[in-house]
C-alpha cells in the first residue's frame, strides 16, 4: 500500500518535531535533562483535582459531567476567565469566550480559519514549534516578524503576493516566549498593533505562560492594548488572545480559551463542532472548581519554584559560560535561550553532549521557521533541581569550552 500516495498534500508538512523524538531518548536516568519544557508534576494540585473529580461526580452535575455539552464550553468556567482576563484589562463577556481543549487546539483552529493555502503567516524568528506544526497543516507560508525594524507593510503584502496568496495574522508569545523566555515590550506590541492595522491581518497572541512572572512590572496584553484604541470595545479589535490552564494548574486535563471578537468566536464554535463537539465536559467542571478554589495559591507556589530555579540557573551560566556564549534574561517563564559562538552547530553539540557530558537542551533551529538559527539552543528550567543545574551547567560549560578551544 503506497500510504504517501494517498496523504494531501497538507499531509506533507506533518513532520515529526525533533523535541518529541528527542523526548524519547531523554527518559534515560544518567541524563541531566534541561531539554523538555513541561511543567514540575511535583506541583500539580492533586488533592484539589480529587476533590473536585469527587465533587462532581457524586454531586447534583454527576449527569452533565458525563454528558455531551456545547461547544463554546461550560459557562461558568468562561464566566471565571471573563473575570481573570479583567484583571489583566481585557473586559469581554462570555460570549467571547470559546473553551479548547488546550491552547494548542486553539492554534490548530486558528490556523484553520485563517489560513487558505499559500497564505502567509507572519512569525517571529525563532518561535514556538508547536505553533508552526499547528499552522504548517494549513499549508502556509511565513514571513519574519522582526519587531521595531522599518520594514514597510507594503513589502509584506508583495512577499505574500509572490507567495501566492495574503498575509493573515502575526502570531507571537509576548510574555515569556517559547523558546527564548523574553517578554515583549510595550513598544513592540504597539508597533505590531500598528504593523496589523496597517495590513489589516489579525494578531494572535499565544499567552500560554502568562502567570508566570517572577519579577519586572507587568506589560499589559497586545489584546488589553488593541482594546484601549477602541474604547474597550471588543467587537472592534483584531487580536486573538489564546489562553492556558497547562502552565497554571496541569496541562493533562487539556483545557485553554481563545478570547475574541464574537465573530471570530462564533466562527471558531463551528470548527470546534466540526472537529470534537466540545472539550471534556467533566475536566472543565473540575477546572472551574480548581480554579475557584486554589488558583492563586497554586499559581504562587509555582512562581516561587520556577523562580528560584530561573535563577539558579542564570547564576550558573554566568559561572561556567565560556566566554563568547549570551542567553536571555528571562522575567517568568520556563525557558533560557542560549545563542552560542557563530558556527557553532547546537545540534551537533547536543549529540557530543549526550555521548560525553550527558546533558541534554533542544537545539534553537526547529524554533526557526527559516531553518536558520543553528547555533542557538534552549534550555528549560522547569524541572531542574538545583543538583541539576549546577552539575548540568557545569558540564555543558565545559563541553562548549572544549568544543571552542579544539
Ligand atoms: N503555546 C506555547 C507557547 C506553549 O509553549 C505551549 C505548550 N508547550 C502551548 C501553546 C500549548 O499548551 P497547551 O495546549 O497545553 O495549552
Amino acid at each position: 500500500m503506497e500510504w504517501d500516495e494517498l496523504f494531501a498534500s497538507r499531509a506533507m508538512r506533518m513532520k515529526a518535531s525533533e523535541i518529541r523524538e528527542l523526548l524519547k531518548l531523554l527518559e534515560r536516568p544518567d541524563i541531566i535533562s534541561f531539554a523538555g519544557g513541561i511543567p514540575d508534576a511535583a506541583l500539580f494540585p492533586k488533592q484539589a483535582v480529587a476533590d473536585a473529580y469527587s465533587d462532581v461526580l457524586t454531586g447534583p452535575q454527576s449527569s452533565a459531567a458525563l454528558q455531551y455539552s456545547i461547544s463554546e464550553g461550560y459557562v461558568p468556567l468562561r464566566d471565571w476567565i471573563v473575570r481573570d482576563m479583567a484583571k489583566i484589562g481585557i473586559v469581554c463577556t462570555a460570549d467571547n469566550v470559546l473553551i479548547t481543549s488546550g491552547s494548542q487546539q486553539a492554534l490548530d483552529y486558528l490556523g484553520k480559519l485563517l489560513l487558505s493555502p499559500r497564505d502567509t503567516a507572519l512569525v517571529t524568528w525563532p518561535t514556538y514549534l508547536g505553533a508552526l506544526g499547528a499552522f504548517n497543516a494549513y499549508e502556509p507560508n511565513y514571513d519574519r516578524l522582526t519587531p521595531l525594524s522599518n520594514r514597510p507593510a507594503e513589502a509584506y503584502n508583495e512577499q505574500a503576493e509572490q507567495a501566492g496568496g495574503a498575509v493573515k495574522f502575526a502570531y507571537c508569545v509576548p510574555e515569556f516566549n517559547n523558546p527564548t523566555g523574553e517578554t515583549m515590550p510595550r513598544a513592540e506590541r504597539e508597533w505590531l498593533l500598528d504593523l496589523a492595522e496597517s495590513l489589516d491581518i489579525a494578531i494572535i497572541e499565544d499567552a500560554a505562560y502568562q502567570a508566570l512572572r517572577y519579577e519586572g512590572e507587568a506589560v499589559p496584553p497586545i489584546l488589553a492594548l488593541d482594546l484601549a484604541r477602541h474604547g474597550g470595545d471588543i467587537e472592534s479589535t483584531r487580536t486573538l488572545y489564546c489562553g492556558s490552564f497547562s502552565k497554571t494548574l496541569a496541562p493533562g486535563l487539556r483545557v485553554g480559551w481563545i478570547v475574541g471578537a464574537q465573530t471570530v468566536i462564533r466562527k471558531l464554535v463551528l470548527a470546534k463542532q466540526a472537529a470534537d463537539l466540545h472539550s471534556s465536559t467533566i475536566n472543565q467542571m473540575v477546572i472551574t472548581k480548581v480554579a475557584e478554589t486554589v488558583f492563586e495559591e497554586q499559581v504562587s507556589k509555582v512562581r516561587a519554584t520556577y523562580s528560584h530555579r530561573r535563577t539558579r540557573l542564570l547564576d550558573a551560566l554566568g559561572q561556567y559560560m565560556p566566554p563568547g556564549v549570551q542567553w536571555t534574561k528571562p522575567q517568568g517563564g520556563m525557558f533560557v535561550w542560549v545563542t552560542l559562538p557563530e558556527g557553532m552547530d547546537g545540534a551537533a553539540l547536543l549529540k557530543r553532549s549526550l555521548e560525553t557530558a550527558k546533558v541534554a537542551f533542544v537545539p534553537g533551529k526547529a524554533f526557526h521557521a527559516d531553518g536558520s538559527g543553528a547555533n542557538t539552543m534552549r534550555l528549560s528550567f522547569s524541572c531542574a533541581s538545583d543538583a541539576m543545574i549546577e552539575e548540568g551547567i557545569a558540564k555543558l560549560g565545559q563541553l562548549i569550552a572544549d568544543e571552542l578551544a579544539a
